[in-house]
């Protein structure tokens, strides 16, 4: 078959692309190589594949001959108060309008990569799809925004949309401002590591395998319109997942704490029986494997550079 991925160059559009191609399908893989991190990761992550590079804010999607399309561009991140805010609503908000008034032209499915974001500190855990979404910042709000435009789409112009919220995604080529790998990099460089708040935060943290398999079994057998969690299965603290860094990785992190960032969650914990019961669906990896893997991938790139 023939999709296309957006944000391809990005943390889990790289994998999901290389997944695909891997696979024997085609891949329009698009991406504008936004500044938010270095460009030469995206570079990299992208190294094995060829990047349309398209702004989707300005330019519209060519769907011809595409049998479905996986949106995961966006501006990710939780520090999206202040200045930051204008790239979140263009990033978020007007790419998206364009990717699903596309997508809804030409009567394609689209696979949209919200966030667990949208829940803000949830009314209820585990969380289901239909907890009162009350994002805490800026980012989980364009999110929502977002989700109601694909709900708007859908109604109005028949769009095929899935909404897949996406909890705490981890593994090789995380993002460089996520927590895991601001850990590994730390333990790595022996530099002090910076906890925000207590460290008792906690998260339903989903390792990126598990992602990549939930958005292609969102797109082969998710229901239209339907909105989905996509979690690990199982929830840990800061503190738990840096001792199991530590074990792993046979050193010491030295901890420095600093007080909590605003907008950011106490808790995440993902009810996934919706997406479980209507695809099959399963998150596979345990999160001392899924933390050994990305140890692994962390050291080997320290050790190339
Ligand atoms: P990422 O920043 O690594 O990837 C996103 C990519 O989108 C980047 O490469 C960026 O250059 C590209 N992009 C941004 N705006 C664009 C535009 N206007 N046109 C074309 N490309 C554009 O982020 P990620 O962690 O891989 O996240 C992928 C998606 O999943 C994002 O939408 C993010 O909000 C969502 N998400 C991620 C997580 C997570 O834990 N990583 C959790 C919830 C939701």
């Amino acid at each position: 078959m023939r999709f296309v991925v957006t944000g391809a160059a990005g943390f889990i559009g790289s994998h999901l692309t290389e997944a695909l191609l891997a696979d024997g399908h085609d891949v329009h893989a698009v991406d504008c190589f936004t500044d938010y991190y270095d460009v030469a990761e995206k570079e990299a992550n992208a190294a094995g594949f060829h990047v349309d590079r398209v702004d989707l804010a300005d330019e519209p999607l060519v769907l011809t001959g595409i049998d479905g399309v996986y949106h995961l561009a966006g501006q990710p991140g939780a520090r999206s108060f202040g200045e930051a805010f204008p790239l979140y609503v263009r990033r978020n908000v007007l790419a998206t309008q364009k990717v699903f008034e596309a997508c809804a032209e030409a009567g394609v499915r689209v696979v949209f990569a919200s966030s667990s974001s949208v829940y803000g500190d949830a009314e209820s855990y585990p969380t289901g799809e239909d907890a009162r979404p009350r994002p805490l910042n800026p980012y989980g709000m364009t999110k929502l925004a977002c989700e109601q435009l694909a709900y708007a789409y859908a109604r109005s112009f028949g769009l095929d949309v899935i909404t897949l919220r996406y909890f705490t995604v981890y593994g090789a080529r995380q993002r460089p401002d996520m927590f895991f790998r601001r850990v590994v990099e730390r333990l790595l460089d022996g530099d002090a590591f910076h906890v925000y708040g207590t460290g008792e935060q906690s998260r339903s943290f989903t390792y990126v395998g598990d992602v990549v398999a939930a958005t292609r079994a969102a797109m082969e057998r998710g229901v239209a319109g339907a909105t989905y969690n996509v979690g690990g299965g199982s929830e840990a603290s800061m503190t738990e997942a840096i001792a199991l860094l530590e074990e792993i990785s046979g050193r010491r992190l030295a901890v420095e704490h600093e007080p909590a960032v605003k907008g950011d969650m106490l808790r995440t914990n993902a009810d996934i029986s919706k997406l479980v019961h209507d695809t099959g669906w399963r998150p596979g990896t345990e999160l001392r494997d899924g933390l050994a893997a990305m140890w692994s991938w962390a050291a080997a790139k320290v050790a190339a550079e």
